[in-house]
């Protein structure tokens, strides 16, 4: 018998309600004895998909009126018993309701563990399950479709499909191979090759627009940096909205890293505006600095802001050299003062530049039409299958390297079973992708990110 968890599943804060949840046999049991209904009716006697109005009590007497809901097994979340206490929204008042049901046999539920038991007891695969958090944390309409419809189970057909296209022909191949008395025709190594390239070229298309994608469902590492004064705080003040960095007119005034996630349009801005890159004398400053060059290296996009209004310095001409082959957006800036800079020189290092004025919210617009046109999310349709994050990206592409090697043996004439080897470590990357075949320890790795009461 499985214990019956419990959890606060509304966030720690105070709200209009809070709700208590518990799954497990004795869920409603559980429920039961903390919760008398004003109708008189057991909650034990309910059968699924019932709320009862009434009271929440404990030995002292009545705690709360409020909401109790029932779920039977297997029609409810997780695919047990399931009872929602639904009670006003106070810290105090549903922590004393979740010690109440603690007290009467409930157990604490583990971070995820009520969608761990709904893919346990087969309520949906380990894609839908990661979707679940993706769903909670979208910040835009488009992350929000991308993660509803994985969600709603279209990246595991997608995967399932491609999954029996290779049992298909690993059993063909097997079939020949093992039983040569039979009659059992060849394998073309042709069609064979055909398949598999079809596999591959459905799972290059899932990892890129995943990768795509990531700047609306994840959100991209983005650095702002140029030389002191250019306008990197007032840029990014711009993009957030408020007065996150100090402005002021002092170079090198920005000294250290500030953090700060913002969304442009559906892309989001994983920000970090960075000290002025130069080869400043002053300690601080430099500290500053060296940290600005690592966070160049560790972001996959970088705003290069350039000051329009006077030449292009030693410090703008470095910062160019660093910014050598990265993914960029050149932002020519103070488009209101008269233009001093060597225009022609930035636009031949960038690919990607815009002039405009941070001083003038309008410009906002310039930059998410930049950005759209360099992530490629423009184009992408959130509404088709996305892949919900860097385990299944992760699991695509290793499927994706053993149908390279499948092709590869096949190319080499070497035998059935050297190819049969590939194709099925490929199927087992996508089993485990899916669930049906994922070892405790992926399982647990899914749900480790999740939180307490989902
Ligand atoms: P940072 O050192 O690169 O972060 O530069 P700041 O954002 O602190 O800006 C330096 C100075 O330039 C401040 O006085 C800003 O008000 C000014 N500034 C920034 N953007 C513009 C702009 O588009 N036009 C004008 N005229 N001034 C600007």
């Amino acid at each position: 018998m499985s214990s019956t968890i419990a959890a606060i599943s509304t966030p720690n804060a105070a709200g209009g309600i809070g709700i208590i949840r518990l799954s497990g046999e004795n869920a409603v049991k559980i429920a039961d004895r903390c919760f008398r209904a004003v109708s008189g009716q057991a909650l034990c006697d309910l059968p699924g998909y019932r709320a009862a109005y009434g009271n929440f009590f404990d030995e002292g007497g009545n705690i709360d009126d409020g909401v109790a809901i029932v779920y039977r097994a297997p029609r409810s979340y997780t695919g047990e018993d399931v009872a929602e206490l639904c009670c006003h929204g106070g810290l105090y008042v549903t922590q004393k309701i979740l010690r109440l049901v603690f007290s009467l046999g409930a157990v604490p539920a583990e971070p995820g563990e009520f969608t761990k038991r709904a893919f346990l007891n087969g309520k949906m695969d380990l894609s839908q399950a990661e979707s679940v958090m993706k769903v909670i944390s979208a910040q835009g309409e488009s992350a929000l479709k991308a993660a509803r419809n994985t969600l709603s189970g279209n990246v595991s057909k997608r995967i399932n499909a491609i999954c029996s296209s290779l049992v298909s022909s690993a059993a063909a191949l097997a079939a020949w191979a093992d039983y040569p008395d039979e009659d059992i025709p060849a394998v073309e190594s042709r069609n064979l090759e055909e398949t598999l390239k079809d596999v591959s070229d459905r799972l290059s298309k899932l990892i890129m627009d995943y990768d795509t994608g990531k700047g609306v469902t994840e959100g991209v590492n983005t650095a702002i940096c140029g030389k002191p004064n250019a306008g990197k705080s007032t840029l990014m003040n711009l993009l957030t909205g408020y007065e996150r960095s100090i402005v002021t007119s002092v170079p090198g005034t920005t000294r250290d890293s500030v953090e700060e996630t913002v969304r442009v349009g559906d892309i989001v801005l994983r920000l970090s505006d960075t000290a002025g890159i130069r080869n400043a004398s002053d300690l601080v400053e430099s500290i500053g600095i060296k940290r600005a060059k690592e966070k160049i290296d560790g972001s996959d996009l970088i705003i290069a802001v350039f000051d329009g209004s006077e030449e292009l310095s030693d410090e703008d001409e470095e910062l160019i050299e660093l910014l050598k082959n990265k993914t960029c957006l050149a932002v020519i800036n103070k488009s209101d003062l008269p233009q001093r800079a060597e225009i022609s020189v930035i636009k031949k290092a960038f690919s990607h530049c815009i002039a405009l004025s941070a001083k003038n919210e309008e410009t906002a617009d310039k930059i998410k039409t930049a950005l759209e046109e360099i992530l490629g999310t423009g184009g992408l349709d959130f509404s088709g299958e996305l892949l919900a994050g860097e385990r299944q990206r992760r699991c695509c592409e290793n499927a994706l390297g053993y149908i390279g090697g499948a092709l590869n043996a096949l190319s080499a004439g070497y035998t059935v079973d050297a190819v049969n080897v590939d194709i099925d470590c490929a199927i087992n990357e996508l089993l485990t992708l899916t669930g049906k075949k994922a070892s405790e320890e992926v399982v647990n790795e899914v749900f480790k990110s999740f939180c307490v009461g989902k």
